[in-house]
């Protein structure tokens, strides 16, 4: 600040005594960190909205905050501690007295990072928030991984397609089954077609396999809903969501892709934006609800509403799941102007009678291990369903708000129920579209 600027800096100090009298600084409530492999995000709570400018510097990297009005204070030392040592991105974190009106928070950086910082108004249990997030620049791509995944299946199954269609005339019998697992349990008790049955029709085409997006709701910042025992959502829907990918994937033509595999905060858009980078054949997304009263129970299978909910609750349930962005954190502008237009494309309405078919037939396995709240598909519009070409539902699968659902979905037993129903749905769902 030059001599000039400091005078002016003055005069308006001055011009604005009066209402600098009542001021009274922001205090920091309490800073968080979120390590993931996608980024870290460090969140900064206070009573008030923070001012603050961001840089990056190289050699070493680190990230430099300076937070106006803030005094770094042994309250802000405190907060910081979890940062002090390493968290995701960040190797350490320190605070100092930069000026005399602003502190100055340092995170040094165990690799080069994208930054973005943003200030969130207060929502749900959260007061002000500064967030930065921390985008790790040579970070593996999720996406382009899963996309070479993909090839790689797809000649697989080639292989074993040709070499299936080479046994045929011959008659010869195999031993194993070139799509069989290893034969290691020998107390196998799913009883297997017999070997010597030939395949009746050698399949002209090659096969594709299927993309399956999985889609664990909220994480991170977020946690979702938070049961009577203190079950967070966000923990359960993830535990919910690996076994069924592990299930799934038993069956060598389908990929499943998750849009979040461990505890990170995934706005929803992206992870629409993730379902169509992976050309998704079906997107199941996976919840647990809430009510205020505590007797309210059962699954519920959404797909999205082509206009308006197909009852309040519905309504309800679809604007608290849309809050989600809200609550973990989502900077305001930067919205995809091009995926809103694309929402309101015709392929929607074919895709809309795909996401009915695969919703009714996933809601007859739930069926199965849990009883329903709506013994129907119901419909409601869930940002994360507006996929326009992807047959896309939503599963609330239990009452988290209910204490003895609660404790259902916090045993893994119950889950990998759960994670078998939503094998079995989208199963059914696939072999009729193939
Ligand atoms: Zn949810």
């Amino acid at each position: 600040m030059n001599r000039r600027d400091a005078l002016r800096t003055l005069a308006a100090l001055v011009a604005s005594g009066a209402a600098s009298l009542a001021y009274t600084a922001p205090r920091i409530r309490a800073v968080r960190a979120w390590p993931a492999k996608a980024y870290t995000r460090v969140t900064i709570e206070s009573d008030q909205e923070l001012r603050f400018l961001i840089n990056t510097l190289a050699n070493p990297d680190r990230a430099v905050v300076d937070i106006n009005d803030v005094r770094a204070d042994q309250a802000f030392q405190q907060a910081i501690e979890a940062l002090k040592t390493e968290t995701g991105i960040v190797s350490r974190a320190r605070i100092g007295q930069f000026r005399p009106d602003a502190a100055r928070l340092v995170l040094d950086l165990k690799a080069r990072a994208e930054t973005a910082a943003f200030v969130l108004p207060p929502v749900g249990q959260y007061q002000y928030r500064l967030v930065i997030d921390l985008t790790p620049v040579d970070a593996d791509d999720p996406i382009a991984e899963f996309l070479a995944r993909l090839t790689e299946r797809e000649s697989q199954l080639d292989a074993m397609q040709t070499e299936a269609n080479k046994d045929v005339p011959t008659k010869r019998v195999p031993t194993v089954p070139a799509a069989a697992p290893p034969p290691s349990s020998p107390t196998n008790t799913t009883p297997k077609p017999p070997a010597t049955t030939p395949p009746a029709k050698p399949a002209p085409r090659a096969i594709k396999p299927w993309v399956v997006v999985l889609d664990p709701g909220h994480g991170g910042e977020d946690p979702g809903a938070i049961g009577p025992g203190g079950t967070y959502e966000k923990t359960v829907v993830l535990a919910i969501a690996q076994k069924t990918k592990l299930l799934l994937e038993q069956d060598k033509r389908i990929v499943v892709f998750m849009t979040r595999d461990e505890d990170v905060f995934i706005p929803l858009a992206d992870r629409v934006r993730k379902a169509r980078g992976v050309n998704a054949d079906v997107f199941v997304s996976i919840h647990a609800d809430a009510f205020t009263r505590p007797d309210a129970r059962g699954s519920s299978v959404y797909a999205l509403s082509e206009r308006g909910a197909s009852s309040a609750a519905a309504r309800w349930i679809a604007d608290k799941e849309n809050q989600s962005d809200l609550i973990g954190g989502v900077r305001l502008q930067g919205r995809d102007p091009a995926l809103a237009k694309m929402i309101l494309e015709m392929s929607q309405s074919i895709t809309n009678a795909d996401s009915a078919k695969l919703g009714s037939g996933m809601l007859a396995e739930i069926k199965q291990v849990n009883r329903m709240h709506k013994d129907r598909l119901e419909l409601a519009n869930f940002a994360v369903l507006r996929s326009p070409d992807v047959p896309s539902i939503l599963i609330e699968t239990a009452f988290i708000s209910n204490p003895e659902e609660e404790r259902k979905l916090a045993s893994a037993d119950h889950q990998l129920k759960l994670a078998r129903a939503i094998r079995s749905g989208v199963r059914r769902f696939l072999s009729k579209t193939a």
